[in-house]
């Protein structure tokens, strides 16, 4: 049998709340009750056309008019509640696009990007890490700088980026492949183009791979037969309410929105 992965993205679920992990990753029902999320499609539209504009010589795109296309040829239409919406998200878009392929171009990034869009992973014991990193450059002085988009993010800070889990699992990854390598690791929030660096210590990351695989075993090892889900502020704006809802001890209390 094919050893279990863990993702940024399945941690982070679990973290929120274990049942949610339960109807996305475990029992298939949950399937039909997700919804698609306008912030994850006009995420994914921005990384493509970075990862396009990073990689100019294979795709051409290379000035802010080809981004702009790219980014209308690339548009990811699902979860917009109107034409409007998308609408209004598309003209964003456009000006995320513009101000960041414009001060690219005025001011290059000092090293050469070495992976974009990468698939990575290492061996945890009971599970395999495993990630996809938005852009990795090097550096002139030879180490590695991992970069991330954030397409929701007006600002970042490094504590944020040091503590980011996607952030330590990349670094991780890496680090345990690369040992020689000094990595570093930068968030970009698009909205502003502020970004923040920072990179985890030897002792820092060695403590993350120690709590990483406690937790892995802990979200591996659930009983779901005996889980019940636990009412929480998240369950509001969550597509498996109906789902948590049947379960009898599921109580949950209106939300400030519903009282007012
Ligand atoms: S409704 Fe609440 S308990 Fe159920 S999965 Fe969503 S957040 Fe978790």
């Amino acid at each position: 049998m094919a050893k279990p992965s863990l993702s940024p993205s399945k941690i982070t679920t679990f973290l929120a709340c274990p049942t949610k992990y339960y109807w996305t990753y475990v029992d298939p029902r949950g399937r039909y009750y997700l919804r698609s999320k306008h912030y994850y499609s006009f995420g994914t539209t921005l990384h493509r056309v970075l990862q396009q504009f990073h990689d100019a010589a294979e795709t051409g795109v290379a000035t802010v008019g080809d981004a702009v296309r790219a980014m209308e040829e690339n548009w990811v239409s699902a979860g917009y509640t109107s034409a409007e919406h998308m609408a209004e998200a598309a003209g964003e878009g456009r000006e995320i696009i513009a101000k960041y392929v414009q001060s690219t171009l005025e001011k290059p990034p000092e090293g050469r990007t070495i992976f974009l869009e990468r698939q990575i992973h290492t061996d945890l014991g009971e599970f395999r890490l495993i990630g996809r990193v938005d852009r990795v450059d090097e550096l002139p002085d030879e180490s590695w700088n991992i970069i991330d988009y954030k397409s929701g993010r007006l600002g970042v800070t490094e504590e944020e980026v040091a503590a980011d889990i996607a952030m330590g699992c990349y670094q991780l990854i890496l680090r345990r492949k690369y040992p020689d390598k000094k990595i570093t690791a930068s968030v970009i929030a698009l909205r502003s183009g502020e970004s923040a660096t920072t990179s985890l210590s030897e002792e820092a990351l060695n403590q993350f791979e120690a709590d990483l695989i406690l937790l892995g075993a802990e979200i591996l090892n659930v009983n779901w037969d005996e889980h019940q889900p636990t009412a929480k502020s998240l369950c509001h704006s969550c597509d498996f309410l109906p789902l948590c809802r049947k379960s009898p001890e599921f109580e949950l209390q209106p939300s400030t929105t519903d009282s007012q």
